[in-house]
């Protein structure tokens, strides 16, 4: 997987994307991410990449020409074909399920907007789709595209220990996760669940299950919904649980 991630503050993005399990995938080669400087493309003498909006209203909106001359360099240093994302809070708002199809694809291009937003020209001409974090807006598309870079990192061979370290997550099978505990057995008074200490793994995997679906369904309502009437989910949890589901 190759991210190329197109901004104006590239050094923000490499402050994040350097640290931790994503800094660690980068240097052993797992995943290849670059950060591009869309300045670096403006064809004027103060390097201005933004302007007034036309028909008036308030700050700045992104130039085309920077971001396309951008992405046109970007797209000619491989021969992977590039799919590319606008970061937008009026894009589809971003699922697992997102996610997964994403981590499948060669190399990914992101374009981070920034104050009012990205003349519409450019985002027409290059993006194939836009993707939102969320029902809310940001000053930049920054933090929302090391979001998704995070997300689809982590689901590329090589980058956590195994696949189980994300299969049995929240999001990725429609439900939530159960409760995780580490020592001490008591603290402040409260013990751990008598189960997780029993080491028979057919009743903890049982027990995760039921707390899965519990939480689940109490908290989330819309995704409990969605996973009840999933063929799947019987096969799903009796195949984690090796028992047989009330539905
Ligand atoms: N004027 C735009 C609007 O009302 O839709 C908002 C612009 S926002 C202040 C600046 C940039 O931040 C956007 O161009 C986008 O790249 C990014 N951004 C803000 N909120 C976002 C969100 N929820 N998801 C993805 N990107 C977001």
């Amino acid at each position: 997987m190759q991210i190329e991630i197109a901004t104006l503050f590239p050094e923000m993005c490499e402050a994040v994307l350097s640290e931790s399990i994503i800094g660690r995938a980068r240097a052993k080669g797992a995943i290849t991410v670059n950060c591009h400087q869309i300045r670096a493309y403006t064809k004027n003498k103060h390097n201005r990449v933004d302007d007034a909006p036309f028909g008036g209203g308030m700050g700045l909106v992104m130039q085309a020409q920077p971001i396309y001359d951008c992405w046109l360099d970007v797209r000619s240093q491989s021969e992977l074909p590039m799919h590319t994302i606008y970061m937008s809070p009026k894009g589809t708002v971003l699922t697992q399920q997102r996610v997964r199809e994403l981590a499948e694809l060669p190399r990914i291009f992101l374009l981070c907007g920034h104050y009012e937003g990205v003349d519409q020209r450019v985002i027409d001409k290059i993006a194939d789709e836009e993707i939102s974090v969320g029902d809310y807006v940001l000053t930049g598309g920054e933090l929302p595209a090391l979001i998704l870079t995070d997300a689809i990192a982590r689901m590329c061979e090589d980058v956590l220990p195994a696949p189980e370290a994300f299969q049995e997550e929240s999001h990725y099978n429609g439900l939530l996760e159960y409760p995780q505990y580490t020592r001490p057995e008591i603290w402040e008074g409260e013990a751990v669940p008598p189960v997780l200490l029993s080491g028979h793994h057919k009743n903890i995997a049982q027990w995760r299950a039921e707390q899965s679906m519990e939480i689940t369904r109490k908290r989330r309502p819309d995704l409990w919904a969605k996973w009840s009437k999933d063929d799947g989910a019987d096969a799903l949890l009796a195949q984690s649980t090796n028992c047989l589901v009330e539905n």
